[in-house]
This record gives C-alpha cells, sequence and structure tokens, in this order.
C-alpha cells in the first residue's frame, strides 16, 4: 500500500495511544438529545455515530478535556509547518472571504478560533474592523505580532465580550468543538441585529463522499473533527438562537484541491471497487463536491 500523504503527527500511533485514556463517555445527540445512534464510520478506537432520529453525525464518544488539550497542544506549530498545504490554505481564505464580501462589504468582524489571524487579515482594514478570539496563546501571540489584530487568548464559553459585531466568523471550527450547540448561541448572542454569524470549510455530514467512503473520507480525521453539521442541521440550531438561512454553498472546482477529470474517474472506480466488496484496497477519498459547507445566517432586527 502507498500513502501519498506526508506523516501527520495527528495520525501517528504514538499520539492515539497517548489519548486512548483520555476517551469520554458516549453523549447523546448534540442536536435533538436522541439516544438512539448507529454506527457510522471507525478509525482505531474513535467511532462516528449518525442519530436515526435527526441524522447528526459525531464522534461519540470523543475525548475529554484533558485528551483535547493534550491533542491541541502541537497545534499550531504543526499546521505552521505544512508549508505547501498554507499556500492551499491563503487560497481558501481568500475564497471564503470573497464569498461573504457578497453580503457584507465592511463593519466590525470578529473571527473565533481565528488561529494566527490568517483568514482575519484577508479582510481590508479600511473597511473592517478586525478582532479574534484564539484558545492557543502561540497561535494569538503570532496573529497580534505578524498582522497586528487584537486577539483574545481563552475558551469563548469562558470569555466576557460586551462588543456586539456585524459579522462573527468560524472558520474550520465548529467541527472542532466538543459542546457545539452553546457555542453556536454565544456565536449569535455576539451579533447585532441584522448581523451575520458566517460557518466556513465545515466538513458537511450529508456529503455523498462521506456516506460512500465513510472512514475513509479525507474529512474523516476523527481526532480534530468531531461534528459533522450539514446546512438543514445548522438551520435548525441557529433558529432557536434568532438566526435565519442567508445563502450557503458547497466549494469544490474553484478551490486548489479540486481535480474534476480525476476526482469524478476516482470516485466512479471507488464506487465500484467498494460494491465489489474491495473496499480494502483504497486509501483514501479524493476532494468532492458537497463535502465542504459555507453558509451565513442573518439575526434578525431587533
Ligand atoms: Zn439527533
Amino acid at each position: 500500500m502507498c500513502n501519498p500523504a506526508p506523516p501527520s503527527p495527528f495520525e501517528s500511533n504514538e499520539l492515539w495511544e497517548r489519548l486512548r485514556s483520555h476517551l469520554d463517555g458516549v453523549q447523546p445527540c448534540r442536536v435533538c438529545g436522541s439516544n438512539d445512534l448507529e454506527p457510522w464510520a471507525r478509525k482505531q478506537y474513535l467511532e462516528a455515530k449518525r442519530c436515526t432520529v435527526c441524522g447528526m453525525i459525531s464522534v461519540n464518544p470523543h475525548l475529554t478535556r484533558a485528551g483535547v488539550d493534550l491533542f491541541y497542544a502541537h497545534y499550531f506549530q504543526f499546521r505552521q509547518e505544512t508549508s505547501r498545504l498554507n499556500e492551499q490554505r491563503a487560497i481558501m481564505y481568500q475564497l471564503d472571504r470573497d464569498w461573504i464580501q457578497v453580503f457584507i462589504q465592511g463593519g466590525s468582524v470578529l473571527d473565533v478560533g481565528c488561529s494566527g489571524g490568517f483568514f482575519l487579515n484577508t479582510f481590508p482594514p479600511d473597511r473592517w474592523e478586525r478582532e479574534g478570539v484564539e484558545i492557543t496563546q502561540d497561535a494569538a501571540d503570532f496573529g497580534r505580532e505578524q498582522f497586528g489584530i487584537p486577539i483574545r487568548v481563552g475558551d469563548l464559553m469562558e470569555l466576557t465580550i460586551e462588543k456586539r459585531f456585524d459579522l462573527v466568523t468560524l472558520r474550520g471550527v465548529i467541527e472542532h468543538v466538543p459542546d457545539p450547540i452553546p457555542y453556536l448561541e454565544k456565536c449569535a448572542s455576539l451579533l447585532k441585529p441584522g448581523g451575520l454569524l458566517y460557518i466556513t470549510a465545515t466538513p458537511a455530514g450529508d456529503a455523498f463522499a462521506f456516506d460512500v467512503y465513510r472512514e475513509k473520507w479525507i474529512l474523516f480525521t476523527p481526532l480534530e473533527h468531531i461534528h459533522f453539521f450539514t446546512h438543514r442541521l445548522l438551520t435548525e440550531v441557529l433558529h432557536r438562537f434568532g438566526l435565519r438561512p442567508l445563502a450557503h454553498h458547497y466549494p469544490y472546482a474553484e478551490t486548489p484541491y479540486a481535480q474534476p477529470e480525476t476526482d469524478f474517474r476516482t470516485i466512479r472506480e471507488d464506487i465500484a471497487r467498494i460494491q465489489q466488496g474491495q473496499g480494502e484496497q483504497i486509501t483514501r477519498s479524493v476532494p468532492f463536491p458537497g463535502s465542504m459547507l459555507t453558509a451565513a445566517f442573518k439575526k434578525e432586527d431587533g
């Protein structure tokens, strides 16, 4: 078997073994509270389960808080070191900024889980008053020093933020958050009336490729990606907090990851392999339309 991807510390057996003792208990569905859960995909000791009532897919059980902290201790440093991926990410940041700027062209923006401020830094400072929230100190320090962006350090749930924003962004964040519903509620509470919540670069739980590939789906990295929302489920959850859907999109053809000619052929061949009981031959899925979700929600006025 050949694996074209470079070895990642996130997938090292040593890390998996170290984290094994930090496994939490099984939780009810985060969205609807049901305990009627069916197996969906499994990697080592982490299993994603699908709620048979609402369709939400989550890695369950996942790690305890101590396990999550241990996992993220070296996360920023590792992401900085994967430079080829950083070039591709830079293109994605601009695509994501351009998409939301169709709906809002300036004002105050809070990027929650802003890492080193790379995404925030794509918002022009003459039109945007930019702020971030970041849980890891080294990432926040980097963003403040490199880009001069004010970044609050801490867990969003434990921070007191009085200010209200025109735009709150969650880019590649909500799938990592152990308890995402109160987190979304807090994000909604930080918006001005009429403000936008922008959730982007999150793996879509209803992706065709997830159903086909399951544990071999390229976005199924269960140590870091815990929750796989769909646009329907986000709409349902955010309605509870006074938000309504504005627009959504599944970036693919415009991204640096897409190779439509080969991706479509590969998925057709892989489906045939799976149907013939030869799924073990597949290393992991190709990028495919519908896998990554981008969505904007608007807080109702008054
Ligand atoms: Zn459910």
